[in-house]
């Protein structure tokens, strides 16, 4: 039986991962992608992390994942199917095995939202796309659209400002949500153009896309705006549904945790970007993932003594 499982190996579930294997518990790190780092492999440029300015995400989630490696954490490649509480004793199911540990730790990170609207599960891959660090490339000279008014809408514009000809950014209101030095750097980019209080209704095309008509809120006027691209950035969904029965979430489907990361269920604890709070970066996952182990360890150490 491990001491503990984390489930996720992004920053949240890395970091844990080190301060388990620090603390001498005997653990497990399940990741569904053979890659970790999660979503930080996406990012282009990381510009907050103390002492690393300008990193690069890719590089930066795999400096996370060689420093688990080095301490000899144990890691295995499984889409986790179930998760059961058996008090002391909790079970992790996957297609291949049932894995037996004391503790959990969530660190699931989240999926990017969708838009919903008319054509974007149609031209998914064809010319609708998530990813700006992955995409991007495919559109260079080319006239794009972002929507999202968050972090990652507007670090994106800025990432296919340095290639594409044009780049409209489409936000739902008069005001953006992303950080001020990520707005004022936009503002530089002449080839930026920001079209507040529009909202996407659909997006056109033969085989790609062509074209997106949008609506202006203020004047309720319709345009098209002629794309080969949109990006989407209009937030994340926590990857939450494997303990929505055992724990509680909010509304949203954040897992409701307190500092220590410790949920309601005791020995399932939940890091990173799955844990309700006010500021989902990398640096507050890797707190999480530090809190949490430690809080797993005090939890493991508990059950041992008895
Ligand atoms: P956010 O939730 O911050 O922003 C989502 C944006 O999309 C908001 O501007 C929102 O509008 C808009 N939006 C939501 N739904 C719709 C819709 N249906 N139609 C149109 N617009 C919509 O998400 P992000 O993905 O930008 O960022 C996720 C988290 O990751 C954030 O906490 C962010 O700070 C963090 N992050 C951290 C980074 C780092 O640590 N370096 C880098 C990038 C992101 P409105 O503003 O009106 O709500």
């Amino acid at each position: 039986m491990y001491d503990v499982v984390i489930i996720g190996s992004g920053p949240a579930g890395l970091s844990a991962a080190i301060y388990a294997k620090r603390a001498g518990l005997n653990l497990l790190v399940l990741e569904k992608n053979p890659m970790s780092g999660g979503q930080v492999l996406n990012t282009y440029e990381v510009d907050n992390y103390l002492g690393m300015p300008g990193m690069d995400g890719f590089d930066m989630g795999i400096k996370f994942r060689e420093h688990a490696d080095r301490l000899g954490v144990e890691f295995k490649v499984a889409s986790v199917l179930s998760v059961e509480n058996q008090g002391e004793r909790k079970l992790i199911c996957t297609k291949e095995e049932t894995l037996e540990t004391r503790a959990i730790i969530l660190a699931t990170g989240a999926v990017h939202a969708k838009l919903g609207v008319d054509g974007e599960e149609k031209f998914i891959g064809k010319g609708v796309s998530y990813c700006a660090t992955c995409d991007g490339a495919f559109y260079q000279g080319k006239r794009v659209a972002v929507v999202g008014g968050g972090d990652v809408a507007l670090e994106d514009a800025a990432y296919l400002a340095r290639t594409c000809e044009k780049v409209y950014l489409i936000h739902r209101r008069d005001e953006l949500r992303g950080a001020f030095v990520l707005q004022q750097a936009l503002a530089a980019l002449p080839n930026v153009e920001i079209l507040y209080n529009h909202v996407v209704e659909e997006i056109e095309g033969q085989d790609s896309v062509e074209s997106l008509r949008v609506l202006n809120l203020k004047d309720n006027k319709k345009d098209s705006l002629s794309v080969s691209g949109l990006f989407v950035a209009v937030g994340i969904l926590p990857e939450t549904e494997l303990v929505r029965a055992l724990v509680n979430c909010d509304e949203g489907g954040y897992v409701l945790a307190g500092e220590d990361c410790a949920t309601n269920v005791p020995g399932l604890f939940a890091a990173g970007d799955v844990r309700k709070k006010p500021l989902r970066q990398i640096v507050t996952a890797v707190a999480d993932g530090a809190n949490a182990a430690v809080a797993a360890g005090n939890y493991c150490g508990g059950i041992k003594e008895k």
